[in-house]
């Protein structure tokens, strides 16, 4: 018999890895990996390049307006096989990723009508099952019952060690600090706000990867995908 499909639902605290892993894993076991977090940064440049949001700024109800506008889909890279995303057809993979993108995309993410589009869209991506989501409130919010659901940690200055190093190897330049500072602020924005605060649901299984090396990480997570695809 074939083995049934399940939903993985992999949330957990800003670069800690998370998105790796849950690559690695979609992979071994042919399921489709969805990085929610993308759609966030597209909906986050989009107002940024409207003027919307800025340093000093944000516009919430001019958001809300446009939000009808936004169309958030992705694309499988036939060179990679990794899923892309697109923001109204316009591949904008890498520009979502630099920091300025990250300073702003939690503040956006509080918005409810934002996530409210988003979990309905990452609900009908998910409907078939044979999915590694990851994100910050897919075992809590988006996919309540799914069959396995894991929360990653770390220590701050791990992650931003790690997330330092990714950006200066991409060309970026920033300073450690800067980096650490938005960890931090990330962390607590999306654990303080009112919809979908970043939690561990209570069936999550933890894993703190501050001395996990990535394959030893890789090889815990798969045992407990397998258990969980048997048990299904
Ligand atoms: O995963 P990533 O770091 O790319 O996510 C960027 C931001 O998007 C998070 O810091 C959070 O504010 C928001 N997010 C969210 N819910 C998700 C995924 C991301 O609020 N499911």
């Amino acid at each position: 018999m074939e083995d049934k499909k399940i939903i993985i639902a992999i949330d957990g605290h800003s670069s800690t890895g998370k998105s790796t892993v849950a690559k690695q894993l979609a992979k071994a076991l042919g399921y489709i990996y969805i990085d929610t977090g993308a759609m966030y940064r597209a909906i986050t440049l989009y107002a940024m390049r409207k003027a919307i949001i800025g340093p000093l700024h944000f516009e919430k109800e001019k958001l809300e307006e446009v939000l009808p506008e936004i169309n958030i889909r992705f694309e499988v890279n036939l060179k990679t096989g990794i899923a892309e995303v697109l923001l109204n057809e316009e591949n904008v993979e890498r520009e979502i990723r630099t920091l300025e993108v990250s300073k702003y995309v939690s503040k956006i993410a509080t918005i409810s009508s934002v996530r409210k589009k988003l979990v309905e869209q990452q609900n009908e991506m998910g409907k078939d099952k044979g999915v590694v989501m990851d994100g910050r409130d897919i075992g809590t919010v988006v996919f309540p019952n799914a069959e396995l659901k894991l929360f990653m940690t770390a220590t701050a200055k791990d992650r931003a060690e790690r997330r330092y190093i990714e950006l200066k190897e991409r060309g970026e330049d920033v300073s450690y600090e800067d980096v650490l500072k938005n960890v931090v602020n990330r962390d607590h924005i999306d654990s303080t706000r009112k919809d979908s605060p970043l939690r561990k649901a209570s069936d999550a299984i933890k894993i703190d990867n501050s001395n996990l090396t990535l394959q030893d990480q890789f090889e815990q997570i798969v045992v407990l995908a397998k258990n969980a695809i048997k048990n299904a």
